[in-house]
């Protein structure tokens, strides 16, 4: 049922107390190993020692993405997020950005331990043990995750099918009688097709769930997930910085790892907390053991991801670790008539069950034309089963009444000709996304 049970139903006094500790430690080891943060706190006059709870988080800055960038090659001399020396660097990794320079990340032995704990208790709450089998489709490249993966199988006694990637042959299923396979919502769908057209019907397999992650997504891509495989979908959330968090079984929010990972919720300004409750940015917290090393501290790292903490109350499964929406990220979010929406209020657009009748749920927007002109333009291609049988008006109208569903702004802008949806049917694989490698950018903002 757990992985350590003592952390992961420890009460809510308890386990604030041992955040607290390990907030001070953390702050006081980054202070003395990171060349970032010892800088920081002599040019402040901070004294690292009067950071002691986690409101008092908020007296240091908030670093993001390009703090990291700017303190390291080429901008800088060395690594200042670097917080051990060489020798105990394990691994490091970079991670992909939007600009040409990735950051540089450094793990040690401990922190992989570490990143593989908090995937050891993701798999054992989703009802993972060591007669499972599972088949991983990350990623095993610069990437950590499916890596740390594989590490916690050791730790729960599980076996692990390392293809890397969801295109492996089908014999694979076959031969092994894999019990879970861990990738995307679009992988796991393309899977099923491809299962379905070479007469292996998902429903008949070997497989008792999936685990998915790696992007956010509409509730009802996973519910259509589950209904094509007929087996429970689990989500996960994780990122090279060690953010993982998981759904257990009773799939009402990801548990987040809180002896190991501390989140505040910001408000968009990263000036204050906002409410449990209230939706606002992730800003993340490496918490160390007393007395662990890590090779690149992070406090107050902004994610760029937004979530809502739904509650920090015992779950049905016994954990007392809080629980946080699916996050979403920030880049995703788009701006028209002074209204925001998200890529995953499109996805869920794309998803209405009876489209999917039609459509393979695979999807790709544009944005044109600005607010200034007095006119914006979103062209949403989907893709068609059967692009002669498609029903268009059905789809079209499926789409319009989901996706304005709890934006009434951006209705009225739609029914007073500011913002214009134009939906393209395209045919199987005649989206411009198929020939793009990497992650497929699934809104493009070309205004
Ligand atoms: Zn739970």
């Amino acid at each position: 049922m757990f992985f350590n049970e003592n952390i992961e139903t420890m009460s809510r006094g308890d386990l604030d107390v041992l955040i607290e500790e390990r907030i001070r430690y953390t702050v006081k080891y980054a202070s003395e190993n990171s060349p970032f943060y010892k800088k920081w706190f002599k040019e402040q006059g901070i004294n690292p020692s009067d950071v002691r709870t986690h409101e008092d988080l908020r007296e240091l800055p908030i670093i993001s993405g390009r703090t990291i960038r700017e303190n390291q090659p080429p901008e800088s001399p060395d690594f200042q997020f670097k917080s051990v020396d060489w020798k105990d660097v394990f691994t490091l990794h970079e991670t992909s950005g939007t600009s040409g320079n990735p950051k540089a990340f450094f793990l040690t032995w401990q922190d992989w331990q570490r990143y593989a704990e908090k995937y050891a208790r993701i798999f054992v709450s989703q009802g993972l043990g060591h007669e499972d089998r599972v088949i991983v489709c990350a990623s095993y490249g610069m990437n950590v995750g499916a890596n740390t993966m594989t590490l916690a199988a050791r730790d729960i006694g599980m076996t692990i099918i390392p293809e890397g990637k969801c295109t492996f042959p089908l014999r694979v299923l076959k031969n092994y009688q894999p019990t879970a396979i861990v990738g995307s919502i679009f992988k796991l769908l393309e899977l099923a097709r491809k299962m379905e057209s070479e007469n292996m019907p998902p429903q008949e397999s070997s497989i008792k769930r999936l685990v998915v992650g790696g992007e956010s997504f509409a509730e009802e891509s996973r519910k259509y997930l589950a209904e094509l495989w007929d087996r429970d979908v689990y989500n996960s959330y994780g990122s090279t910085e060690g953010t993982m968090c998981g759904e257990c079984t009773d799939v009402s929010g990801l548990h987040v790892p809180e002896d190991l990972v501390h989140l505040d919720i910001y408000d968009p300004k990263l000036k204050d907390f906002v409410e449990d409750g209230e939706c606002g940015r992730i800003v993340l917290t490496t918490l160390l053991p007393v007395g662990a090393k890590s090779g690149t501290l992070l406090l107050n790292y902004d994610t760029d991801d937004t979530t809502v903490v739904v509650t920090r109350d015992k779950c049905a499964c016994g954990r007392t670790h809080m629980k946080i929406l699916n996050p979403q990220r920030e880049a995703e979010t788009f701006w028209v008539a002074e209204t925001p929406f998200n890529r995953v209020d499109v996805e869920r657009g794309v998803f209405q069950r009876e489209n999917m009748e039609y459509l393979t749920g695979e999807y790709e927007a544009f944005l044109y034309g600005s607010d200034d002109e007095g006119e914006t333009i979103m062209r949403v291609s989907v893709e068609c089963l059967n692009r002669e049988k498609c029903n268009r008006k059905a789809v079209e109208e499926n789409f319009l009444r989901a996706f304005f569903t709890y934006k009434p702004l951006l209705a009225e802008a739609h029914a007073d000709g500011r913002f214009k949806i134009i939906l393209n049917f395209a045919s199987l694989k005649d989206l411009e996304l198929y020939s793009i490698k990497g992650r497929p950018k699934r809104i493009v903002d070309r205004r």
